[in-house]
């Protein structure tokens, strides 16, 4: 019998439970973000969506789980700021960039459906409250 292995659904909110940007990242002092979508069938250099934040303190509770991907025919997506936040928590880095994918998917038919092909690059950078009193 080979073991069963748990793994958490895929595009399960991270702040689908109760709780606050303070409380899922307490070390974040200031954060920027910016996100910008290209749609890899078109190639396109332009970016779609393109999003930026930069937040300090309280602010911090206005960034949102997701964001739209910018597809008119996506059901459900979205590109996962949090994923973005967690490539960088972990190991407390002020610096990271990357690529993300839409969790969504596109309605072809009836009965029918594929995966929503959006992708975005994103640029993070972040200060942690830890790091001001360290030396
Ligand atoms: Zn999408």
């Amino acid at each position: 019998m080979p073991k069963e292995r748990k793994l958490g659904p895929k595009g399960t909110p991270f702040f689908a439970t109760p709780t606050t940007f303070e409380k899922a990242y307490p070390d974040i002092e200031e954060i920027e973000i910016t996100v910008e979508s290209m749609d890899k069938k078109i190639t396109t250099k332009e970016p779609e969506v393109s999003y930026h934040w930069r937040l300090a303190g309280r602010e911090l509770s206005d960034l949102p789980a997701y964001v739209s991907c910018g597809n008119p025919l996506c059901n459900e997506g979205g590109f996962g700021i949090q994923k973005i936040v967690d490539s960088v928590y972990p190991e407390r880095l002020t610096e990271g960039e990357g690529a993300i994918t839409c969790r969504g998917h596109e309605h072809m038919g009836r009965w029918q459906q594929r995966a929503c092909l959006r992708g975005a690059s994103y640029k993070i950078r972040a200060q942690y409250k830890s790091s001001q009193t360290s030396t």
